[in-house]
């Protein structure tokens, strides 16, 4: 798959505004500032392919990204900001549910996380979630390259042993948009 041919095609508040539902689509999510555009445009080999999810209006829509007929990259609203009003959270919540359990086409869930942060309660419901609708889900622990190696190393022993408590189709790697760490384990998982 080329993920270079990326190309934004529609922005969405909800799954009935979403086009077509066929084929198969795997979305990335995280908190806001988890580094998700980062890695968007790192995979896709552009530099402000996710740019466009972050305009103001955009931030808390569904994104989505084409690669050829038949399969799309999907870029969820960032979540956990602070500020956020507790009815634009619930509305949030409501469109994101609704996402991961009626859209057909959904073939599975890229989450990603500061490996200085891992695992907060919105990533953790978010991954129940996900393995409760039966989909894989990867998650990845972004600005590997923050940490020295040996720390590295210790946090994704640490969230590998953690993810067992889902019971589902979860792995773990480390990524970093800097260095591109993990983008080969990113691309062969999505490719499968
Ligand atoms: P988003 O809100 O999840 O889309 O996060 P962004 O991709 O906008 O990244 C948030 C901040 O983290 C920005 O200042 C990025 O430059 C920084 N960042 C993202 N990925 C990396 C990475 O791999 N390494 C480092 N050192 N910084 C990163």
């Amino acid at each position: 798959i080329e993920y270079k041919n990326a190309k934004f095609t529609i922005s969405a508040p909800n799954i009935a505004s979403l086009a077509t539902d066929e084929g198969f689509e795997v979305a990335f999510a995280g908190r806001s500032n988890a580094g998700k555009s980062s890695a968007l445009n790192t995979l896709t080999e552009q530099k402000s392919l996710a740019r466009t999810s972050k305009t103001p209006g955009r931030t808390q829509l569904i994104n989505i990204f084409e690669l050829d007929e038949q399969r799309r990259l999907v870029d969820l609203p960032g979540y956990g900001y602070a500020k956020v009003p507790l009815a634009v959270k619930q509305k949030w919540q409501k469109s994101l549910g609704e996402y991961l359990q009626k859209r057909e086409s959904l073939a599975g869930l890229v989450v990603l996380m500061d490996i200085r942060h891992p695992l907060k309660e919105l990533d953790q419901d978010l991954i129940f979630w996900a393995v409760d609708s039966e989909l894989p889900v990867l998650i990845l622990l972004t600005k590997a390259d923050k940490l020295k190696q040996s720390a590295r190393n210790k946090v994704l022993q640490e969230v590998r042993q953690a993810s067992i408590n889902f019971e589902g189709d979860v792995e773990v790697e480390l990524f970093s948009s800097l260095k591109g760490t993990g983008l080969p384990a990113l691309k062969r998982k999505l490719n499968g």
